[in-house]
């Protein structure tokens, strides 16, 4: 029988997602198609995941919590992240997985050692990050523009500071995971703490993908090797599509997932 997946989203119109995950399935001949669902209610996940038939699903912006409120059973990194992007159906359960935070881990891998890292932003993907690189005892400093979402670093035991009272060290790697430069042309912090603490660093790697931002613009400048968002999204992919197909992905299959994500 040809299996239904999906990803969730509130706009779900710009995801890349299908192309991507139709690649794999195409690649490993899996008899199922995933396809775009808008969704209103995130409160409303569970009940239309279920009604839908849908084996598996992403979930994307601004429903990743609700998803995670709503599971039946959330595993591994998750538990602690309090937000998930993928749900598979179990045994007529729905089991919930964030695969933000290995995918993460997974593209920051070609920069190799990285010890101390500088995390701008404290939004949800900040969060994943945080605790991925948490998980791996890797140094975490977050960075915040403001003050109001620091409150979960602070319970989960990692370093933060907003602009305001920002106390810098050397860090290695820097991360952008504030949406400054996705749709403006806007530094993630003022340009006289960024360009001190990439003066310093090695590596800078920004969540935004396909483009140049101001940060990765300045990181270069400044002689970091610089990485964009797209390995991300990749990885977090590729460890969803695992799940859905219970299946171990290998080089051959990655790359024709790349080479979906890239389709117009
Ligand atoms: P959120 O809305 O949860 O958080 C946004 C964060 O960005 C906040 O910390 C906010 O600070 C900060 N911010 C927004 N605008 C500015 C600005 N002009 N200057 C400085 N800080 C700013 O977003 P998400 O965490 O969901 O997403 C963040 C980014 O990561 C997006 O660009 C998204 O596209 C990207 N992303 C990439 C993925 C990938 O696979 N490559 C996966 C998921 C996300 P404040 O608290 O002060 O408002």
């Amino acid at each position: 029988m040809s299996q239904k997946f999906a990803i969730f989203g509130n706009p779900v119109a710009h995801s890349k997602s299908p192309q991507m995950q139709n690649a794999g399935l195409k690649h490993i001949n899996y008899d199922g198609i995933y396809e775009k669902h808008h969704l209103e209610n995130g409160n409303e996940i569970k009940e239309v995941f279920l009604k839908n038939n849908y084996k598996g699903a992403n979930i994307t912006v601004p429903h990743k919590e609700f998803a995670y409120e709503n599971a039946d059973e959330i595993r591994g990194l998750a538990k602690e992240i309090k937000a998930v992007n993928t749900y598979i159906l179990e045994d007529g359960k729905v089991i919930a997985y964030n695969t933000d935070a290995p995918g993460f881990l997974k593209a920051i891998e070609s920069f190799g050692e990285v010890k101390n890292v500088l995390l701008l932003g404290a939004g949800g993907t900040a969060k994943a990050i945080a605790l991925a690189l948490k998980s791996k005892d890797i140094n975490v400093t977050v960075l915040n523009r403001s003050e109001n979402k620091l409150d979960f670093f602070k319970e989960n035991e990692i370093n933060y500071f907003s602009w305001e009272n920002f106390k810098p060290e050397i860090y290695d790697l820097v991360v952008n995971s504030t949406s400054a430069g996705l749709k403006d042309e806007y530094l993630p912090c003022p340009k006289e703490i960024l360009e001190n603490i990439l003066k310093n660093a090695s590596f800078a790697f920004d969540c935004i993908y396909g483009k140049i931002t101001p940060f990765l613009a300045l990181a270069r400048e400044n002689n970091c090797e610089i990485k964009d968002g797209e390995d991300m999204l990749l990885f977090q992919g590729v460890l969803a599509f695992e799940y859905f197909t219970n299946s171990k992905a290998d080089e051959s299959l990655i790359e024709a997932m790349r080479k979906g994500l890239k389709e117009e």
